[in-house]
């Protein structure tokens, strides 16, 4: 068993199909194959194999994907690493994961070295020059097997972005990247065929990008197309050029594209499924994109310890303001911190006010083959990660959300972001959605700061629309006239942006000026 069989099966269907297309050129599924084999055997023949770490330190580009795929076809597993880390960063994922080989770009060498002492790399790979050795010159004349490995083995060590703490390594295996790759193409009609373009903004070093993007496709034969930067207009060129057919993006970009000034001219007739993940997608933005473009968006749900995707909506089968059903294979319960099944809501999703939340919101915990093995050398927290009953390991999300009759769950806001205001709680999501209904809203994020009468305090963050005139007095009022008092945000704050991870999600804990 290794995860790379996959591919190699594809190699022999659709092998003179183009596997990679990047910055116009074409990669066959052949061409493909036997630069992965090359990669491979160009790591055993410095003695990387079976278990050993291999990070790449990349922007979605090819050689991330000849990286990946090499290095599992060697027996080793990888390490990817946000290619915006400083050595800080790098520091504690490579001593951590023991990396012994890094893959990166002649300008982020620098931050490798200045660590490199305390780590152990052995060598560094450049895409460009700079480093030990070139990409090019460090592929290997001949190609290496598959060297077999068992489904627990692990393929893949992602470290959670974690808003505080150090972040953990989590180990992610064949079997759960395999399973992944197959479940969260389920909700695509028909599934990834052959013909399928896909688009590559997702980040190849984000296990959405990494499972739902790049292996999805490679595994059933389509095409995919890496995307270094998010650039909303250049992307929507690449769209309309290439005749893209799948689009997995977070909200925030299809947030960006539909705010462009010239948003009503794009054309994205070519694109049979659109999907969005990775954090809350406001209702106004689904809506607002399928007006404009005639795509449905489809929301998904997952987590870096589920490989990622659980829920999603399926064509055909889904209900707005929801993250969907399960996917096949995985079960998902709402559970009271006694670890008692919550019952569901009739049908959702309930109204913001709705009395009835305080009684099925609970947290959601997930069971199935693509829940991760653990955290790495985490005994505590892979303690408190999991819960086992009833036969199986549950993993608790540390998400809340409900779920209703028709099997339809819903994600009310993460345990972590709620605000206790004087007693009451708010969930901000809740005002953020209310905040993306006001025409001069561009964007918004609501945190809880410190209060002395009440504790915690909500407060937005509002990046207002270039011909705003509303003030943040006048947002404020908005939402005290349709919230209850307790909810309404009693600070507005105007800003240029608002902090985001690349992956779409707001830095809260920045914003609410916590270290
Ligand atoms: P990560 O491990 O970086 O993939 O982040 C996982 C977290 O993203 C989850 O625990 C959720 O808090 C959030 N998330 C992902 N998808 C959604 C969604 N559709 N709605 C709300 N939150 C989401």
């Amino acid at each position: 068993m290794n995860l790379v069989q996959h591919v190699a099966d594809t190699v022999a269907e659709h092998g003179d199909r183009p596997a990679i297309v990047f910055e116009g050129r074409e990669q066959t599924y052949e061409e493909f194959w036997e630069q992965t084999g090359q990669f491979a055997q160009a790591l055993a023949d410095r003695g990387i194999g079976a278990d050993d770490r291999v990070a790449i330190y990349l922007p979605n580009v090819p050689q991330f994907v000849t990286a990946f795929h090499g290095t599992l076809r060697a027996g080793g597993a990888i390490v990817p690493m946000n290619p915006q880390y400083k050595s800080r960063e790098l520091e504690h994922m490579l001593g951590d994961s023991e990396a012994k080989a890094v893959v990166t770009l002649p300008d982020l060498v620098q931050h490798v070295d200045a660590v490199r002492e305390d780590t152990d790399v052995e060598f560094v790979v450049t895409v460009g020059d700079g480093g030990d050795v070139s990409f090019e010159e460090f592929l290997a004349d001949d190609t290496l097997d598959i060297v077999e490995r068992d489904a627990d083995d692990v393929a893949a060590q992602p470290y959670t972005s974690g808003t505080t703490g150090t972040p953990k390594g989590v180990l992610l295996t064949h079997e759960n990247l395999g399973s992944n790759a197959d479940q969260g193409a389920g909700p695509i009609p028909g599934g990834i065929r052959p013909d399928d373009r896909h688009l590559g903004v997702l980040p190849l070093f984000h296990i959405y990008g990494m499972t739902v993007t790049m292996n999805s496709t490679l595994f059933n034969g389509g095409s995919y197309y890496p995307v270094p930067e998010w650039n909303a207009p250049e992307v929507i060129d690449l769209v309309e050029t290439h005749d893209i057919t799948l689009i997995h993006a977070v909200p925030a970009m299809y947030n960006d594209i539909i705010s462009q000034p010239d948003a009503e001219e794009f054309d994205l007739s070519s694109v049979r499924f659109a999907n969005s993940g990775g954090s809350g997608l406001p209702m106004e933005v689904l809506e607002r994109f399928e007006e404009l473009y005639g795509v449905e968006l489809y929301e998904g749900y997952g987590l870096t310890e589920t490989s990622p995707v659980t829920h999603a909506n399926h064509a055909g089968d889904r209900r707005k303001g929801s993250i969907g059903k399960p996917l096949e294979g995985v079960s998902s319960r709402i559970v009271d911190h006694n670890f008692e099944e919550l019952p569901p809501v009739e049908r959702g999703p309930l109204a913001e006010d709705d009395a009835e939340l305080d009684e099925v919101v609970g947290e959601l915990v997930i069971s199935g083959p693509n829940v991760m093995k653990g955290y790495y050398e985490r005994p505590e927290a892979n303690e408190e990660a999991f819960t086992h009953a009833d036969g199986k390991r549950w993993f608790h999300t540390g998400d809340l959300g409900y779920y209703d009759e028709d099997g339809f769950y819903y994600i009310v806001d993460r345990k972590k972001h709620m605000i206790n205001t004087a007693g009451y709680n708010v969930y901000p999501r809740e005002v953020e959605e209310l905040l993306f209904e006001h025409p001069d809203v561009a964007d918004a994020a609501v945190v809880g700061v410190p209060d002395e009468r009440r504790g915690e305090t909500v407060k937005a963050f509002v990046v207002p629309t270039p011909d705003a005139t509303a003030t943040p007095d006048d947002i404020r009022e908005y939402c005290l006239e349709r919230l209850a008092e307790y909810k309404h945000p009693r600070e507005v704050e105007f800003v240029d942006e608002l902090p985001r991870t690349t992956t779409g999600k707001v830095q809260k804990f920045e914003l609410a000026g916590e270290e």
